[in-house]
């Protein structure tokens, strides 16, 4: 039983992390018994390192499956990692780059191998943190997106829906990025507000001389692509021009002017140019009013041989000069100021540049149709519930998905090209021959896949699909997804449609969407403003489970998580407490001579008789307990983790340690050989453990098992039963009763500290009732009520003041003379009255005196700071109104002075 007498979970938690793994106890196996519960990881960049949103992702799936776990499920966490595409190719290219290299240097088959020998070195940094975290996954069944099987999947994927007419290759406007060389996703844009400008052009219309149209735009240089203008045909302003055309400047183009709701008369002017080639609004009204594309801006980002006079001039250079000439011609009518909303690369912050290329693409309405439904249908829920409007406005307004990526790290697609007769082979092996023309000369597809194109297919790839296997089978449809809302669509939503499409079934039941960790300030975490929180240092420095229990305690749904040094300290404290408990316990049993022991049935234990009867104080845990675990229960089923953490908390804090052990200490006291009743001690102290375990595990693991290491028993707390609601554990006499001896107590103390007594000095006090049952049952407590509240307690039948009883007796035991002062207090059923002894009002009045003069200084600082004029110009708003309900608190405290 030896217990170190500090708490320092840096001691214990990595060896507890590497002992679960080595134990293979979180190994999922399809013929365990139990309801199956499982859950795939939402799998994090291979490159990545874990950061806090991590951490409260892995805390919130790590206290539902070890819950589940201890509920006797058949429980399966799939962990794993995503080869994240594009950011891993640039990692490798970066380190490409010190060495004075390019890819393409290397070539694409060199460069892979790179890139795998990148994997191998790097790629295990997740599963090491992630294992010192205490995640309670089955590593055994750890996937990678790039995994033979996955990749296996992913083949077959890509055909099956080629051969359903699903994907198909067409033109279409990518956002590309000019120095990756690859279309990006809208996930892989970051959009910054930065100050532009508008410029106002006028196009000449033909056939009717000095008739104009003022087109505005951020971009002039797009202009030398123009192949229309818009009108919208409501606007009565410009009825004359309707099959007209107008002369391009610079060009000397005729362009038509067209009539679309591309135009909003409410903006502007009411006339817009159209640009096909180098805007999505623009290429989809090109395409309603076939219009010609005329790409001016190539791959690399310069201008074209179609820009005329500006061709083979960077963008932002041709711009320039567009506007000079267009001001030249006396075509610029005005440039205004313009807060605009810029899409750079994500990687490497170019601009991304809208282009049209030939991609491949997924028809998306089809699946989307059949996703809506299942949601609609109750079949897949979200939590919290919001998120299902954003879901189905998402769905409605679908696109179809653009999976090619000019990258050489990720799926190939299946796709080879014939060089004779160019017909375009999909097939899941590389074909010999063209089954057209029967060339040999066959060249694949250069394209990968998008990477959320396989993990799409992760809650069936990762079970072995398109294998029927047993692990399929068994784990799904998974029961839960816990995920962020910035992937629900890129991720969650094509899960459920690729899962209905393959799988006939949705990929979970339930999907979990958790809030954002933002810092003491609500600011959100970025490495560019330093606010960031490392899992990694924050966990050595306050113990993993205080960073879990801080995380799920600020977990309110709907709100974001904002966690402060404040907070991690005091679960650092939380979890102090618990050890302190555990040792003050193990210090007795030795003392005692009690051996380490746990019921056999911990779930059908009740408290035992010690002596002539069951000590109250057990009875009253016992009950107490039943009642916590039951609301716990529920919390954590309906992801009210926060709840959970604070039924925890004031369980063990308030209930258990404040009173219990309390208690407790006072019958060893009276006692200092009891043998009786440490069954209940122990049996409660277990119960309490496992009460904490799916929140706490390592510290709960650690004090477990010098509890209960033995042969018979399971070699981890994670395997033991989860406490339930049972309703004979429940005892409301023992509650009434240990509610009365706290109430008294409690008052007893808040009269003592708001007439400034001294804690240590015992009192003389009296106590009124009018409720003579009341007054049975605090004679039977009032030893340890007068012990706990250091006041010697005379009982009177009736109320203070009121005559009910003559004779008031004091006796404070220490023949100290007793002064003038009273101080009362009353609840409901009680008066309580204290003297405050002789020899204590001088004490008394010099710590008022002091504690007066203290506010009082606080105050004069507060309201010196508050009218200052120059500091109010300088401090954050924050700052000032911390000042402010600092003072509103101390002149609080200084009214209540008595
Ligand atoms: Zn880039
Ligand atoms: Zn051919």
């Amino acid at each position: 039983m030896q217990i170190d007498k500090v708490y320092e979970p840096q001691r214990f938690e990595p060896h507890w992390a590497q002992s679960w793994i080595d134990s293979g106890i979180f190994r999922a196996s399809p013929g365990a018994p139990g309801r199956v519960f499982s859950l795939v990881i939402p799998p994090p960049n291979v490159t990545g390192s874990l950061h806090i949103g991590h951490m409260l992702e892995h805390t919130e799936i790590d206290v539902t499956i070890r819950w589940r776990r201890m509920l006797g499920y058949n429980t399966l966490w799939l962990p794993g990692t995503d080869h994240a595409g594009i950011a891993t190719q640039m990692v490798v290219e970066r380190k490409l780059a010190e060495e004075g290299i390019t890819r393409r240097d290397l070539g694409r088959e060199e460069f892979e191998k790179r890139v795998w020998q990148w994997k191998e070195q790097y790629g295990d940094n997740i599963k090491r943190q992630m294992i010192r975290l205490g995640a309670s996954c089955d590593w055994s069944r750890e996937r990678f997106t790039l995994d033979p099987g996955l990749s296996r999947a992913v083949r077959e994927v890509f055909v099956r829906l080629y051969e359903k007419g699903l994907i198909y290759r067409g033109e279409y406007m990518v956002n590309w990025c000019p120095r990756c060389q690859t279309a990006l996703s809208d996930l892989e844009v970051a959009h910054t507000d930065i100050g532009g400008h508008l410029w106002h052009i006028r196009y000449p219309v033909n056939g009717l001389p000095d008739r104009f149209v003022t087109v505005a735009t951020t971009r002039p240089e797009t202009m030398l692509g123009d192949t229309a203008v818009a009108v919208n045909a409501q606007d009565a302003r410009y009825l004359d021009l309707h099959g007209k055309t107008v002369q391009l400047p610079l060009m000397d183009r005729e362009i038509p002017i067209i009539l679309d709701d591309l135009a909003d008369p409410e903006f502007g002017t009411g006339v817009v140019k159209v640009t096909p080639a180098h805007d999505l609004n623009d290429f989809e009204a090109g395409r309603r009013h076939n219009l010609p594309k005329i790409k001016v801006i190539d791959e690399n980002a310069k201008m074209t041989a179609a820009a005329g006079a500006y061709a083979g001039l960077d963008r932002f250079e041709a711009r320039k000069q567009v506007v000079a000439a267009l001001e030249q011609a006396g075509a610029l009518v005005k440039v205004e100021d313009y807060k605009l909303s810029l899409g750079a690369c994500a990687r490497c912050k170019t601009p991304v540049e809208p282009l049209v290329s030939t991609q491949w693409f997924v028809k998306m309405k089809p699946m989307a149709e059949r996703a809506i439904e299942v949601v609609e249908n109750g079949r897949v829920e979200f939590i919290p519930a919001n998120w299902t409007k954003t879901y189905y406005e998402w769905m409605h307004k679908i696109r179809d998905w653009c999976i090619s990526r000019q990258l050489w790290w990720g799926h190939r697609i299946p796709a080879w090209h014939c060089q004779e007769c160019r017909e375009i082979v999909v097939a899941r092996e590389t074909p010999s021959a063209c089954p057209r023309c029967g060339s040999a000369e066959l060249v694949q597809d250069p394209d990968v896949l998008d990477t959320w194109f396989s993990s799409g297919l992760w809650p069936f790839s990762t079970l072995g699909w398109p294998d029927q296997t047993e692990d399929l089978a068994t784990y799904y449809p998974t029961s839960l997804l816990i995920t962020g809302f910035d992937i629900l669509f890129f991720w969650v939503a094509r899960m459920i449609m690729l899962g209905l499409e393959f799988m006939g079934e949705v990929p979970f039941h339930q999907v979990y969407i958790h809030a954002l960790v933002r810092d003491a300030d609500g600011q959100k975490m970025s490495k560019t403003k330093g606010n960031v929180i490392d899992p990694l240092v924050v966990t050595e420095k306050y113990g993993t489970d205080a960073i879990r229990m801080a995380m799920l305690q600020c977990n309110t749904p709907g709100t974001d998580i904002v966690l402060t040094e404040a907070r991690m300290e005091s679960s650092r404290a939380f979890a102090n407490k618990i050890w302190n408990a555990a040792r003050f316990l193990f210090q007795r049993m030795e003392l005692c001579g009690v051996e380490p022991w746990v019921p056999e049935n911990l779930e059908k234990f009740l408290p035992e008789a010690a002596g002539a009867e069951v000590p109250i104080e057990d009875r009253w845990i016992f009950s107490r307990l039943n009642d916590c675990a039951q609301q716990v229960n529920r919390a954590i089923e309906t992801y009210r983790y926060h709840e959970a953490a604070q039924l925890m908390w004031q369980f063990v804090w308030h209930e258990f340690c404040d009173w219990y052990l309390e208690l407790k200490k006072l019958r060893f006291q009276e006692n200092s050989g009891l043998t009786a009743g440490w069954r209940n001690i122990l049996a409660a102290f277990e119960n309490m453990l496992r009460l904490l375990h799916p929140a706490m595990p390592f510290l709960t693991e650690e004090l477990w098992q010098r509890l209960a290491a033995g042969p018979t028993r399971p070699v981890s707390i994670a395997l033991v039963s989860y406490p339930q609601y049972r309703r004979e554990a429940t005892d409301f006499a023992a509650e009434r009763e240990i509610g009365i001896l706290q109430e008294i107590v409690t008052m007893a103390r808040t009269l003592r500290a708001e007439n400034k007594l001294d804690p240590k000095q015992r009192l003389a006090g009296t106590l009124f009732s009018a409720n003579d049952t009341l007054l049975e049952i605090v004679r039977r407590h009032a030893e340890a009520m007068q012990k706990l509240a250091n006041v010697s307690l005379t009982l009177e039948s009736g109320h203070f003041g009121g005559g009910g009883g003559s004779g008031l007796g004091f006796g404070d035991g220490t023949g100290d003379g007793l002064g003038g002062l009273s101080a009362v207090r009353s609840t409901a059923e009680f008066d309580l009255m204290v003297r405050v002894p002789r020899s204590q009002e001088e004490a008394q009045g010099k710590r008022i005196a002091k504690e007066r003069e203290q506010l009082e200084k606080n105050i004069a600082n507060s309201k010196r700071q508050l009218s200052d004029e120059v500091f109010l110009g300088k401090a954050p708003q924050k700052v000032v109104d911390n000042i402010r309900a600092k003072l509103a608190d101390y002149e609080a405290q200084l009214a209540k002075l008595p």
